[in-house]
């Protein structure tokens, strides 16, 4: 099944919730940086919540995430976008733990319980917003459902979920977040709240394979609108191109000194881990540019 996402509505427009699987994007951030489980279920979390928070915007908005907790994960980075397309890593791939007491990956003990995350909106080309919030629980649901309510003001309930399988890659991986909207009544939240109380945790939904209608249908209890459904997947926006930018834009001496000192330049994106060499005939005409500025 690929993976989507939708957008949908209930209860006359009180409630929004996003649904999404992102089983294949999950997997392959997990094996494009060699993810250990713990660690694969900590960013998968942090990914699906952006590749939702992304389908937020508009236009070309952006979104980033950042989870900075006191777990030997390090920070996790989450980029997404409003058409589908999320990328991502973590500081430090190589973390595993033995499952906790409820037999799950132990991602608070990865994330830690400490710390902060912060979420970044680019809205168009010079508007930035960037909300904070305290990291509560390392589960991280939990502690975006946090960030919603603190930063955002928007009573919300984020479930998300990643099953690693024995070969480390992603068996399953996807979530919902719902927001209640401005001027929702009281009845409504309370039929929510009890319905999101009963329903069985969203590992479980994403464990049998449900697709985002069906995880939304069991979040709103059956009823809901649907008002529009994406693909979603892992994409870098990193080129050979952007980054022979970034490097003219360091000025022609810093070139001529990668030049004299390593014969070369190589960098490697962050985001994606491919790999991009500039040997010095490359460097030599990227300094000349950067003269002709
Ligand atoms: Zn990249």
């Amino acid at each position: 099944m690929k993976d989507y996402l939708v957008k949908a509505s209930a209860y006359d427009n009180q409630i929004r919730i996003y649904a999404a699987t992102t089983t294949d994007m999950v997997n392959e951030a997990v094996g494009r940086h060699g993810v250990w489980p713990t660690a694969a279920a900590a960013l998968g979390r942090t990914m699906i919540t952006g590749t939702m928070m992304g389908a937020m915007l508009k236009g070309e908005d952006k979104v980033t995430i950042k989870v900075e907790g006191d777990g030997p994960v390090g920070p996790i980075i989450v980029d997404s976008d409003a058409h589908g397309n999320t990328r991502g890593y973590v500081y430090n791939p190589a973390v595993h733990f033995d499952l906790n007491a409820n037999g799950k990956l132990d991602v608070a003990r990865a994330v830690g319980t400490n710390g902060h995350i912060a979420i970044t909106k680019n809205l168009g080309m010079k508007e930035q917003f960037t909300g904070h919030s305290p990291i509560v629980s390392g589960e991280l649901g939990e502690d975006f459902t946090y960030y919603f309510a603190k930063s955002e003001q928007i009573p919300s309930s984020v479930g998300v979920g990643v099953l690693v399988d024995t070969d480390h890659s992603i068996k399953a991986a996807g979530g919902f977040i719902l927001q209640v909207m401005p001027g929702a009544d009281d009845a409504t939240v309370t039929k929510v709240e009890q319905q999101i109380g009963a329903m069985p945790p969203v590992s479980k939904l994403i464990e049998r394979g449900d697709s985002p209608e069906q995880i939304i249908a069991t979040v709103t209890g059956g009823e809901y609108k649907k008002l529009e459904t994406m693909d979603v997947a892992f994409k870098c926006e990193c080129s050979r191109e952007r980054i022979a930018r970034a490097i003219v834009s360091l000025g022609s001496d810093e070139i001529q000194s990668m030049i004299e000192e390593d014969g070369g330049a190589e960098t490697q994106c962050h985001f994606c881990n491919e790999k991009y060499d500039f040997n010095e005939v490359d460097l030599q005409e990227l300094k000349d540019e950067a003269n002709a500025h």
